[in-house]
């Protein structure tokens, strides 16, 4: 069964209800997360949690819960294993339609889970290369908000499968910023670059992991502004995020990178993301 998480409440998903005044719903007025669990334990779960914290504090919600037991609990009533924990967080219902709001609203509280990939059965053969686009960026100027005013990057992945793509990579003033739910690296001559932390972009849990490992194995790394020409003529491409980990890029517009395949580094790369997943969760 699909039990949800709604305001204190674990339920059936069908029977989960919010107010059409819901302010998460009328205006986007809120925000959220998404933590991977595996074997029912949550990984990263505090850097998560500090990035909600930055959320919940940029649009001043003021709340304290228990995140992690609430999250742990839910996670136990769907069975444990290999999840995907979405919590969002509106700022409320006034029961009326107002731009502005008060102080004193009580926010809605939501969480749910989807089932993930097994990262204690797959190996690198098992990852699906990914095909992306590049398309400008349209989004507001504090990404590094995890706001659930996703419809700039629904419209651009939209875009891309239209294009027989999966992912598109947004464009800012010249410079790439991030794909539409997840980071971008490019690989040239075993350097990884990938663009700064900024507000122009989400601070992934992954992409500082991927940075965390590189720095631990010795490979460079450098944060820097990337353009077209700098990704199209990489050696590699990848793309991070909490549920689908690092994953190749093997064409961008339809112009294969590098040899077309899994690039090596990326290998390297899976290997010990995967190593460190698997050591975290087993103390192995
Ligand atoms: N950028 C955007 C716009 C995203 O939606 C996501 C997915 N949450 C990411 C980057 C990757 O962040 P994380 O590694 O924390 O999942």
């Amino acid at each position: 069964m699909n039990i949800v998480y709604l305001n204190g409440v674990y339920l059936p998903a069908e029977d989960a209800k919010i107010s059409v005044f819901d302010r998460g719903f009328l205006f986007g007025d809120s925000v959220y997360e998404v933590m991977p669990y595996y074997q029912g334990v949550g990984f990263r779960l505090q850097e998560h949690l500090e990035r909600l914290q930055h959320s919940l504090r940029a649009l001043q919600i003021q709340l304290e819960l228990d995140w992690e037991t609430l999250l742990d609990e839910l996670v136990w009533q769907n069975g444990g294993g290999n999840l995907s924990v979405y919590l969002q967080i509106t700022r409320g219902s006034a029961g009326k339609r107002s731009h502005s709001y008060a102080d004193d609203l009580q926010p809605t509280v939501f969480a749910c889970c989807t089932p993930i990939r097994d990262i204690y059965k797959d190996g690198p053969e098992d990852i699906e290369p990914i095909r992306a686009i590049v398309t400008a960026d349209l989004r507001w100027h504090r990404c590094d908000i995890k706001s659930t005013c996703l419809l700039p990057n629904i419209l651009v992945v939209h875009q891309a499968q239209a294009q027989q793509a999966d992912e598109a990579l947004m464009m800012r003033d010249g410079k790439l910023t991030e794909g539409s739910s997840c980071n971008l690296f490019v690989i040239q001559r075993g350097v990884i670059y990938t663009p700064k932390r900024s507000s122009e972009i989400l601070g992934g849990i992954t992409r500082e992991l991927i940075l965390q490992l590189a720095d631990e194995h010795g490979i460079p790394y450098q944060e820097v502004d990337l353009d077209y020409d700098a990704l199209i003529g990489a050696d590699e491409v990848w793309i991070s995020s909490s549920t689908r980990g690092v994953v190749p890029v093997i064409s961008v517009d339809d112009q294969p990178i590098g040899d077309g395949g899994k690039g090596p580094l990326w290998k390297d790369m899976f290997e010990l993301f995967t190593r460190y997943q698997q050591k975290l969760m087993t103390g192995m």
